[in-house]
């Protein structure tokens, strides 16, 4: 299947720092390795426009990143150090992402691997999140006439904060996000719904959670489109995350997720969002288990488009 991907573009951290830079280039080995998507069919990311981004950022804000201005109280809330390499992976990311949008509609279902920067809002930038990805493709979807409600499905175990205060006053796009109640970002915007789940819930009553607020926010959306963020760090070894879902329990999160959406009618564009495992290759081995659950579900579409 097509996935889109900007491994190569890395950028300076300092030692020890939490962020899993590593991780995007294993998981395009293992997608490949897998046979998940052959080398062809692995995408490198064009960069956002900064214009396609101003149609959701503060132009303050992105000149700031730009230049290099950021505050000191930006630079600390971002959690990430400032260069021109960081800013041009971020335009990569979000350009995977809108691409990845794009090609759902006629595929049912597109990934990115990467992507998911939902603590990004309309003029801050933080944990980790430079530009809201979801946001930018969604209105660059809507100018192309490809999506007209969408629904935001954010199952990282992080509140989706960014996501919700871009969206706060649109009509049009549904903000959910299920997450760890005592987890990070700990002054909240609200969300059309935001679901706590308390620490330490395993797969059972998270599946549960996760299957009553989709049944309630895809009757209250009606949604054409939608955006799932298949967070990796909801699983019980991630160093951030206060939740404990095994590997599988995560892998039937995203078939629930994508099933309920394409049985709603919704083209699905999937992102990684986050996953901070001590070793990194338990992060890799559960994006690398969603692309496979995504994988199933294309062929499945392409069955019953040619059949
Ligand atoms: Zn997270």
């Amino acid at each position: 299947m097509d996935l889109w991907t900007h491994h190569r573009w890395r950028f300076p951290l300092p030692p020890q720092h939490k962020f899993p830079i590593d991780k995007y280039g294993l998981l395009a080995e293992r997608v490949v390795a897998d046979g998940i998507a052959t080398a062809r069919e692995l995408h490198e990311a064009e960069p956002a426009e900064w214009s396609e981004l101003a149609a959701v950022h503060d132009t303050g804000l992105l000149s700031r990143i730009r230049e290099g201005r950021l505050s000191v109280r930006e630079q600390r809330g971002l959690g990430l150090p400032w260069s021109a390499a960081l800013v041009e992976r971020g335009r990569r990311s979000v350009g995977g992402t809108t691409a990845a949008a794009r090609h759902a509609p006629g595929h049912g279902v597109g990934m990115n691997l990467g992507g998911g920067t939902h603590h990004a809002g309309r003029d801050f930038a933080r944990g980790y999140c430079l530009f809201n990805d979801v946001a930018v493709a969604l209105a660059a979807l809507r100018r192309d006439g490809l999506a007209e409600r969408a629904l935001i499905v954010d199952c990282d175990v992080h509140q989706g904060d960014g996501t919700a205060d871009v969206f706060a006053a649109d009509a049009r796009t549904f903000t959910l996000s299920l997450h760890g109640a005592r987890n990070y970002p700990f002054t909240r915007i609200a969300s059309d719904l935001d679901v706590d789940i308390a620490s330490g819930t395993g797969d059972g009553r998270y599946l549960g959670a996760l299957r009553e607020a989709l049944e309630f926010a895809l009757e209250r959306s009606r949604p054409d489109f939608a955006f799932f963020l298949a967070g990796a760090d909801p699983w019980a070894g991630d160093r951030l995350g206060r939740l404990a879902l095994s590997k599988r329990g995560l892998r039937a999160r995203d078939a629930l997720a994508l099933d309920m959406l394409a049985a709603a009618g919704a083209a699905v564009c999937v992102v990684l969002a986050g996953g901070y495992a001590e070793d990194v290759r338990d992060t890799v081995e559960i994006n690398a288990a969603t692309a496979a659950v995504v994988e199933e579900r294309t062929q499945r579409t392409a069955r019953r488009v040619y059949a």
